[in-house]
């Protein structure tokens, strides 16, 4: 298994919340306001840094990356197909 990168809180380690807001302003951080999800990529699993964890703003439905991608990354869906990078 791919270790997630953890941060040390007061109540433990939990995983990097989402970014404060989207490229368009609105705020991510709070019930309903973002979709967490994971995007497998192929480049990265090559690397061992495993997938990036993905968050999509409710309100315009951008999606951010973390870590960002980079030109070499290939997002690829879980049944293994590519998936194109919607670059903003
Ligand atoms: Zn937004
Ligand atoms: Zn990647």
């Amino acid at each position: 298994m791919v270790s997630r990168r953890l941060i040390r809180t007061r109540k433990g380690y939990a995983e990097p919340g989402p970014p404060e807001s989207c490229p368009a302003g609105h705020p991510l951080r709070g019930p309903r306001r973002v979709l967490v999800g994971t995007q497998q990529c192929a480049r990265c699993a090559d690397l061992g840094v495993g997938s990036h964890r993905s968050y999509t703003c409710q309100t315009c439905w951008r999606t951010i990356y973390d870590p960002a991608p980079t030109p070499e990354c290939s997002f690829v869906a879980f049944d293994g197909r590519p998936v194109p990078t919607d670059d903003q």
